[in-house]
């Protein structure tokens, strides 16, 4: 965890020109939470509102969010909150291959900095950092170790929207979080050192002189 680090992130992106949607934002939206949440949820890029506040899951997709969240016990403020792409596409349209490659390292340097125990991915753009070529309708609620993280993959909430019968599949996925992290909770930290070996023999006399 490195609150600095996240800070310094965010600043950047405020300020990117990396690729062609930082012409079209109001505000770039490099995402929120606190600096030590053990869950990270990764959308697909801002939107309208989003980009009017720089602010990541504030429109209507953000208010199934939060109830999503409620399923699992946790409320917005205890997770941190990102996108793969951080400026808004115009129209929402989705975001291109050059800008998503643009902005890549940003998301990989909060990951970096957070070292959340398990990343939520919300919808294919997400997903398909972590698990590549992987449908989204045959993978999402189940939870698989990608190195030391845990990635549980979820349909993107604005896609319940559009689509009712997703809103329960989104929901009963939600569920499943709870035990994930009590899993977690009984795991050894991942980035904690392995022990070091034990002595080959018994311990060096130091000699003074
Ligand atoms: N959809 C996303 O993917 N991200 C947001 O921040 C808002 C809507
Ligand atoms: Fe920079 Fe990412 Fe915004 Fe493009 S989308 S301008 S790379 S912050």
């Amino acid at each position: 965890m490195s609150a600095a680090e996240l800070e310094a992130i965010a600043a950047e992106v405020v300020g990117c020109q990396k690729c062609p949607l930082a012409k079209g934002r109001v505000k770039a939206v490099p995402g929120e939470g606190p600096p030590d949440a053990r869950v990270m949820r990764i959308g697909e890029a801002p939107g309208y509102h989003e980009n009017r506040q720089g602010r990541p899951f504030v429109g209507q997709a953000g208010m199934f969010l939060e109830e999503l969240l409620g399923v699992a016990g946790l409320k917005r403020t205890d997770v941190f909150i990102t996108n793969v792409v951080k400026c808004r596409p115009p129209g929402n349209r989705d975001p291109q291959p050059e800008e998503i490659a643009a902005c890549s390292d940003y998301l990989s340097r909060q990951t970096a900095a957070l070292k959340p125990r398990v990343i939520v991915t919300l919808g294919r753009y997400s997903l398909g950092r972590f698990l590549p070529g992987q449908p989204i309708s045959r993978i999402h609620g189940v939870p698989r170790k990608v190195g030391t993280v845990t990635v549980f993959p979820m349909y993107h909430p604005a896609a319940a929207l559009h689509q009712p019968a997703l809103r329960k599949t989104l929901l009963e996925d939600m569920a499943k979080l709870p035990a994930i992290l009590a899993e977690m909770e009984r795991d050894p930290e991942p980035s904690a050192p392995p022990p070091p070996p034990p002595p080959a023999g018994p311990p060096k006399q130091l000699s003074l002189f």
